[in-house]
């Protein structure tokens, strides 16, 4: 029974609202967090009067994210007195620990993504009225949070989360702090489930990791390659995606399995973060531009026209005008489809904060415009080869007010497309779509009859 204070009934107190921000990955632990919470007899509810318990699942990639939540559990403040308990999950809560305590003491349950998999228990703790209970014991553990509980929200599109964690430390990045070492889960593990989810319907699969290509099988069965190819061949899945890939990882055995196996989506993000060397060197990625350069060769050789994204950050502690221009040009040659682009930020425990952060915002804020004027020329370029072309879409929904459908292309590029009068599609199928022109970030077309 969980025992809150107030005047709530049992039936009513064990109910739970879940608020979630940040990245795929953060949402997939949502969904399995979710799962979790339903497995030890909780409901879900859709808004926070409702709930007995409200979980914040966080997220610190941006800048000044501890103040975010900080504002947000303030907003939360006003339901205290109703016996309500608070919970922050995440990357947050995983950065500021027992801090949380002490600047919003009405919240009891503070856990990092790394201690998911206790849940249970910490829900037990909860329960019996334990005011201040923690889940923060991040590079230490060798688990993964296994997914066999996982409410998940997409019908169509199922995320399998395939690593966990992060070893690379990246200058400028919290999440080898926040989410742990990097640990695999074994490849039967992840086939299971693969298999589980066409069996419920799904017929597209995205292998989800922070790197997802170190992908290390425990039982040593699989490369992370021979994985892709595995899960693409689960009767029943018709796409297979995965993300984030890092460069250094990056094996020409990718681009070989997915020109050999047509349901491995023809798209690869492959974050760059900048087109110096000194610049990569400074940011600890672990390549250099020719060395990244050396796997786009790989990928733009492959028989099928893959596409290609990135994340980009202008304004890294140091970065000189000529430097930046070496972004540009590496964006020039490699030609991206679309690409995320951000300006450098300092976060909280991160190595770059040793360096000093001298680029005024303005000129990293002029620095981001003009990289996104490339971008816009070049995605641009880059969806033109595609008008004349037919493309198959996963249908994704109906936008009512401009009486267009939208779908998605394998190459990931959101495709807008009309249908013939009285013509009604189902979200998840499958159409041919002639692509009749485009914009910088998505194409346009009508469904091929
Ligand atoms: S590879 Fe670098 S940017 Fe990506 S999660 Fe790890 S430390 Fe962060």
């Amino acid at each position: 029974m969980v025992v809150y204070t107030g005047s709530m009934s049992d039936a009513a107190s064990k109910t739970f609202y879940l608020e979630t921000f940040g990245c795929q990955m953060n949402a997939h632990d949502s969904e399995k967090v979710v799962g979790t919470l339903l497995a030890q007899g909780y409901r879900q509810v859709p808004t926070v009067e409702e709930a007995g318990l409200v979980l914040y699942n966080t997220c610190s990639i941006r800048d000044k994210a501890e103040q975010k939540v900080f504002n947000r559990l303030a907003d939360y403040k006003k339901y205290r007195a109703q016996g309500k308990k608070f919970g922050v999950l995440g990357c947050v809560a995983q950065q500021e620990g027992e801090r949380i305590f002490e600047r919003a003491p009405y919240v009891s349950l503070v856990c990092g993504s790394a201690s998911y998999r206790n849940l249970p228990q910490m829900l037990v703790q909860l329960e019996t009225g334990s005011s201040r209970v923690t889940g923060l014991d991040d590079r230490m553990t060798d688990e993964c949070f296994e997914t066999e509980f996982a409410a998940r929200t997409n019908p169509h599109r199922g995320y399998i989360t395939i690593i966990e964690g992060c070893d690379k430390f990246c200058a400028y990045c919290v999440v080898p702090f926040t989410r742990g070492k990097e640990r695999s889960r074994t490849s039967a593990s992840v086939l299971e489930e693969a298999r589980q989810l066409a069996d419920l319907g799904y017929t597209e699969i995205q292998l989800l990791g922070q790197n997802v290509n170190s992908y290390r099988d425990p039982s040593g069965l699989k490369s992370f390659a021979e994985l892709l190819v595995a899960v693409a061949s689960v009767v029943g899945i018709r796409r297979v995606r995965f993300t984030t890939s890092h460069p250094r990882d990056f094996g020409r055995d990718i681009v070989e399995a997915i020109d050999a196996v047509p349901a491995l989506c023809n798209h690869v993000h492959l974050p760059v973060q900048s087109g110096s060397t000194r610049v990569l060197d400074a940011m600890s990625r672990l390549y250099t531009r020719d060395e990244y350069l050396e796997r786009i060769s790989w990928i733009q050789a492959a028989r099928r026209d893959i596409s290609l994204t990135s994340d980009l950050i202008v304004g890294f502690p140091g970065e000189t005008e000529r430097e930046f221009e070496e972004t540009l040009s590496l964006m020039d040659l490699v030609g991206y489809d679309s690409v995320f682009t951000f300006k450098y930020s300092p976060r909280p425990n991160t190595p770059a904060l040793r360096l000093e952060d001298a680029i005024p915002e303005a000129e990293k804020a002029r620095r981001l415009a003009v990289l996104n004027d490339r971008q816009k020329q070049i995605g641009t370029r880059r969806n033109q080869r595609h008008v004349g072309q037919i493309v198959e879409a996963m249908v994704e929904g109906k936008n009512a007010a401009r009486g267009q459908w939208v779908g998605r292309t394998s190459q990931i590029k959101v495709l807008n497309f009309t249908v013939p009068a009285g013509v009604e599609l189902a979200a998840g199928s499958y159409v041919d779509v002639r692509v009749t022109g485009c914009f910088p970030n998505s194409l346009v077309g009508e469904l091929a009859v």
